[in-house]
């Protein structure tokens, strides 16, 4: 039997490393690419989700099997905090126009990506998956947080009305090779990690946005492949499952900053912009579902996972989405 595995947004962050590690891991072993199995990584220029008719065409071209979609308009705090109603209608016109699609192309199974974002802001610590509705979230990103949360709502009522095999991940914050380093509208470590490399081109201070003491959790984007793949092959259920480090794993972004400092070689002024805001201060979330589904899964140091993201920026600065 054929299975073709169509991946949306398969040109960005998370997936391109889908693409690496399907390519790199042994053919037919946990993460590798199996017998029979077809991947396509689409872009927004074959198609652009916000539009029913051009899915439509995308799924008539490639007939899915199964989807990992990962399609969505995404931005760090201060894009998302500029930009709530664009982040809500372009997330919520994305997400039902694939749902719905996989639905009337009889997709046999579909796995959405959330994010910690979704979660309420005043929530007791850890995050688990069973919080995602029990509070609004964070007033910074509410647009994306909203239209996010709408896919798990769909997931249930897809099942329950048509017995889909629909389901999601929420995955912490993700760096790699190949993310967004936009100086302004981008996540914190690559943006920190363009910064920090024009602080040492130009031997200027390297100064970051916030007070450095909100802690967060990393998740290498090669790590969360491997999950997003484990999940594909191995986990039928509707709820959804973070895949996360562990809480104990949390990373100041001061911490993110010096190992940036470090992995870029930069000795000049280096320093915080405390009238910048900080987002939430923390929230850990809880990986102890993945690890007990999994049954174990080895995640790459911190800092080795930076000083790679670190290596490939520099060697395709030329190429990068800066
Ligand atoms: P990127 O911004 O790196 O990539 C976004 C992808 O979505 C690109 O392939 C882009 O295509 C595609 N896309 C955007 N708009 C459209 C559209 N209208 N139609 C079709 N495709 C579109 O995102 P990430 O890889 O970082 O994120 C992947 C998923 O993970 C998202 O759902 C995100 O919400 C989630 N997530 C990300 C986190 C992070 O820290 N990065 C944290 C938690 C969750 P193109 O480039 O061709 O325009």
């Amino acid at each position: 039997m054929s299975t073709v595995i169509l991946v949306t947004g398969g040109t960005g962050l998370v997936g391109k490393a889908i693409e690496h590690v399907i390519n790199t891991e042994p053919a037919g072993s946990r993460f590798g690419k199996k017998e029979g199995e077809t991947w396509i990584f689409a872009s927004s220029s074959e198609a652009d989700l916000r539009d029913p008719e051009q899915t439509r065409k995308l799924y008539e071209k490639y007939k899915p099997t199964h989807v990992i979609h990962l399609a969505a308009l995404v931005g760090g705090l201060f894009k998302n905090m500029k930009h709530k109603l664009t982040f809500l209608r372009d997330n919520i016109l994305i997400n039902d126009n694939v749902l719905h699609t996989s639905y009337t192309h009889h997709t046999k199974k579909v796995i959405s990506c959330l994010s910690t974002c979704v979660f309420p802001d005043k929530v007791e610590y850890p995050l688990d998956e069973s919080k995602i509705h029990s509070g609004p979230p964070h007033e910074s990103n509410f647009g994306y947080a909203h239209a996010k949360r709408m896919v798990d709502v769909q997931n249930h009522a897809y099942k329950e009305e048509f017995g889909c095999n629909f389901t999601s991940a929420i995955p912490t914050n993700v760096f790699g090779p190949h993310d967004n380093f936009d100086l302004e509208d981008s996540h914190v470590i690559p943006g920190l990690i363009h910064k920090c490399y024009l602080a040492k081109k130009n031997n200027t201070p390297f100064v970051a946005a916030g007070t450095g003491k909100p802690l967060r959790q990393f998740i290498y984007s090669y790590d969360l492949a491997k999950l997003f793949i484990w999940m594909l092959r191995e986990y039928d259920d509707v709820e959804p499952v973070i895949l996360s480090v562990g809480e104990d794993e949390e990373v100041s972004i001061k911490e993110v900053a010096d190992a940036i400092v470090k992995a870029v070689g930069f000795q000049g002024d280096y320093s915080f912009d405390t009238t910048r805001a900080d987002g939430q201060f923390r929230k850990p979330a809880s990986n102890k579902k993945l690890l007990k589904l999994i049954g174990g899964f080895e995640f790459t140091p911190f800092e080795e996972a930076l000083d790679t993201t670190v290596k490939w920026f520099l060697a395709n600065y030329n190429n990068a989405r800066i």
